[in-house]
């Protein structure tokens, strides 16, 4: 049924590939792109499903050539963002020169408060801060690997389909290395998200539908004369792109002193994140940068489009798609292209797919904010909702060390916390404070 859905996309990557055989592309440790499902290799190129079952291309390297302790030590002295951890990525060795924002090497906040309010044991609780990002959400990661991708393959125009923080991230990207950018999102998010895409001068185009709407007119463009030359950091470029979440895993080991966490608290839209946190968490042990342990990976979603977990719960190995319905509109993907994986990621770590409703995303906002002055956007809100529901269900436990993903800023995304405001409103005088009750 997985392979059924994706045959459309196929048949165009394999046109796409046929333009660029041969082209010999430095994107570093990268070896070739491999198929998820049945391992089938192709050279390095714009395709991002298998010719043989359309399944979804990943990045395959070629890490042989690394010495553990030589590799730990080069990463320490590489810069404070993802670029430390080039010689793990599928980006040229001379990426940190190139101009780009430079994201992550975001804070580890050990979330002591929190952790009294939420009943987790003191020193044990952790927020990985994405909202510290150059566009403020965990989306410049990606964008920063698909442009060198774009640049290799020769695009001159960066594009995706997004639910928000994406558009801003491309747009920010593609000003900053001098690419022209023309973004798709559904025509109602969110103000802050829309000024956000708009801001960096490129093309911004509302959709008249939802995400999944969005996404499907992107496949057709990629298709199209219309479409030529363009790089969509989400589609065509989508192994590359998906690569970029591994920063978060290698930052949280590293900020951790190179350990494993023993739980981890994603949030889902396409689940690429999620998958790709696993990637990296098993490259590292792989490499010998962390000893090997258990870890248990929980997804994250709003009850409003929770496509993923309502399979797991049901036990089921298909995601059925949903209409989404939810104030978290930065995961509102109703049909998200890595659920399976996810589920299988849940299942085989002992982790779990939770979500929450829209009331407890906002108390979980307000939550956070009050506890540890971090200001999530509603994707935050859904990550620490559902930390508290799974520690009160007991599939969380307090005794481990455990991270919790806010992968957005709370400013793009006021309206959910509307309401919230000004105490009181009085005249410039003592008098009028105390009358307020405020002495
Ligand atoms: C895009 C996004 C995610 C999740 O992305 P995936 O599609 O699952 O990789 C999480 N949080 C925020 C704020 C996002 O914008």
């Amino acid at each position: 049924m997985r392979k059924m859905r994706r045959k459309g996309l196929a048949s165009m990557a394999v046109q796409t590939v046929a333009s660029t055989t041969d082209s010999a592309v430095d994107l570093g440790p990268a070896a070739a792109l491999s198929c998820r499902e049945c391992g089938h290799r192709v050279p390095l190129g714009p395709v991002f499903a298998c010719e043989e079952c359309f399944g979804p291309l990943e990045i395959a390297y070629d890490f042989s050539a690394h010495d553990t302790e030589e590799l730990r030590k080069r990463i320490e002295a590489g810069p404070a963002n993802i670029w430390r951890y080039a010689p793990l990525l599928p980006v040229p060795a001379d990426v940190a020169t190139k101009p780009n924002i430079n994201p992550g090497w975001t804070k580890l906040v050990q979330a002591d408060n929190l952790a009294r309010e939420l009943g987790v044991d003191p020193g044990r609780l952790f927020v990985k801060d994405d909202s510290g990002n150059p566009t403020h959400s965990f989306k410049d990661r990606v964008v920063a690997q698909a442009i060198e991708a774009a640049r290799a393959f020769g695009f001159t125009t960066l594009s995706c389909s997004s639910t928000g923080n994406l558009a801003g991230a491309v747009g920010a990207a593609a000003a900053r290395a001098g690419f022209r950018s023309c973004v798709f999102i559904p025509h109602d998010l969110e103000q802050g998200k829309v000024v956000m895409a708009a801001v960096y001068g490129g093309e911004l185009v509302g959709i008249e539908g939802n995400y999944d709407d969005v996404n499907r007119f992107c496949s057709e463009l990629i298709g199209d004369p219309a479409g030529e030359g363009w790089g969509f950091v989400n589609v065509n470029l989508r192994p590359y792109y998906a690569e970029g979440s591994k920063t978060l895993a290698y930052e949280i080991c590293e900020q951790l002193g190179w350990e494993l966490p023993d739980q981890l608290v994603v949030p889902i839209a396409s689940g690429s994140q999620l998958t790709k946190i696993d990637k990296g968490l098993q490259e590292l042990i792989g490499l010998g940068l962390v000893e090997d342990k258990p870890y248990r990976i929980f997804g994250a979603q709003a009850e409003g489009c929770s496509p993923v977990s309502t399979a797991y719960k049901a036990g089921h190995d298909v995601v059925r798609p949903q209409k989404p319905d939810t104030i978290a509109k930065s995961l509102a993907i109703g049909n998200p292209a890595d659920g399976p994986y996810v589920l299988d990621i849940a299942r085989r770590t002992g982790g779990a797919v939770e979500d929450v409703n829209d009331e407890q995303i906002v108390e979980a906002i307000k939550l956070l904010a009050r506890s540890e002055g971090i200001f999530a956007e509603t994707a935050g809100g859904v990550t620490v909702g559902v930390t508290r529901k799974l520690l009160e269900s007991g599939a969380l436990d307090p005794s481990l060390t455990t991270v919790v993903l806010n992968t957005g800023d709370g400013l793009k995304t006021l309206d959910a916390v509307a309401g919230t405001g000004m105490t009181a409103t009085i005249r410039p005088s003592l008098e009028s404070f105390r009358a307020a009750g405020l002495a």
